[in-house]
């Protein structure tokens, strides 16, 4: 038998409180921000032991910030009045919308795969042949941190002549099939986030990743006012720059990011083990990032799906019902994007369930969520 009530997420965030000496130095350096000592030790750190040394990196004060920078990057030559869109899947989270938007692009909506939930490359190739010539960039998501081809994008893009930003956002502890942690090697910006709520969260942060490190340069400046020069705006700039006590969180949370990853894999696995009835994404690399295990319950609708959601809550387990509602169905953004047709997009969406999945878990947990959500699936159902 397991805890009476179980919430559905649980951060990662390490204990400042225990890194007092850290804090200290910090504050005899008298240096705060303006990618300072602590933060050029996290990068390096970052580009070491995550990217196999391959690249830099550059932090950001969010992922959602990040994302807007690297997007004005990529698109720094083109025109927003002559290619005024940016290719992207509905099915993600509404911070990829707005940073789009910000960024002063159109999201165009992509179906998705209905094995593994990310963009589809045939509504890519649709949208491509049709509005090629009006697309500044393609901005993929590696979809609730399952790895999706990075090689197939660049591919893309050299066929095209489109520059690439990738959301990896829920993507940081995730391992592609060559064996290699997400990202590394790619030549355009890869987007991590460092949200409490991430594999590694240090509050807010995130940073981008790039094989590229004269993109990672630029970026960078970018990230302070657009000063290539001293005090002197040579490129777009915004202030994205990450504090020192958040790089001193990110560094500590490293050490036990593989850990973290490997636990929350292994609570992934049980999931499968205990539903086989229900639908899982298919896994397109050796290891996904898990925020939490998004399920497809056989038989679901949006009305049945909410009534189990609240059986749920009654039973006191959290859960959610990430993405529902996709982007294309939110009022903001369906008011200004353009689609394809989207009916896988809207057959996943609309059957989704979001389980817990915490480092703290036991296999007793679990079990009794997977009995309850069965139960709860009859109730809601019938
Ligand atoms: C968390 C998340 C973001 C936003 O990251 P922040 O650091 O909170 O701004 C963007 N896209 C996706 C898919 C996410 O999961």
């Amino acid at each position: 038998m397991s805890a009476s009530s179980i919430s559905f997420l649980e951060t990662n965030v390490p204990k400042l409180s225990k890194l007092v000496s850290y804090i200290e130095e910090i504050e005899e350096s008298d240096i705060y921000s303006n990618y300072g000592p602590v933060n050029t030790q996290f990068e390096k750190s970052l580009v070491e032991n995550n990217f196999s040394g391959i690249g830099g990196c550059v932090t950001v004060c969010n992922a959602t910030i990040g994302i807007m920078l690297a997007l004005k990057y990529v698109t720094r030559h083109i025109r927003s009045s002559e290619k005024p869109y940016i290719l992207m899947p509905s099915f993600t989270f509404a911070a990829a919308g707005h940073a789009v938007m910000w960024a002063g692009f159109t999201p165009l909506f992509t179906d998705i795969d209905p094995a593994t939930w990310a963009s589809s490359r045939e509504s890519e190739g649709e949208m491509l042949a049709a509005f090629s010539s009006r697309i500044a960039a393609i901005f993929p998501y590696a979809t609730f941190g399952n790895p999706i081809d990075l090689d197939y994008y660049n591919g893309l893009s050299q066929m095209y002549d489109i520059p690439i930003v990738v959301d990896a956002a829920s993507s940081l502890g995730a391992v592609d099939l060559s064996s290699r942690h997400f990202g590394t090697g790619f030549p355009f910006p890869v987007v991590f986030s460092l949200h409490a709520t991430k594999s590694l969260g240090v509050g807010e942060g995130g940073f981008i990743y790039c094989a590229d490190t004269t993109a990672i340069a630029q970026m960078r400046a970018m990230g302070n006012f657009g000063f290539e020069k001293s005090r002197h705006a040579t490129i777009c700039g915004i202030n994205s720059k990450m504090p020192e006590i958040s790089a001193l969180l990110g560094l500590e949370g490293l050490k036990k990011l593989e850990e973290i990853s490997e636990k929350k894999s292994e609570i992934a696995g049980l999931y499968r083990t205990y539903l086989p009835e229900f639908v899982f994404q298919q896994q397109s690399g050796k290891r996904s990032t898990y925020q939490f295990m998004p399920v497809r319950v056989p038989g679901a609708d949006k009305e049945r799906r909410g009534r189990l959601l609240t059986l749920m809550a009654e039973s006191r387990i959290g859960t959610a019902s990430y993405f529902s509602p996709h982007l294309a169905e939110q009022q903001y953004f369906s008011s200004f994007g353009g689609s394809d047709s989207l009916p896988v997009t809207a057959e996943v969406a609309s059957s989704i369930i979001s389980l817990p999945v915490k480092y703290s878990m036991t296999e007793g947990d679990i079990e009794y969520i997977s009995s309850r959500l069965r139960m709860n699936m009859q109730r809601a159902f019938n």
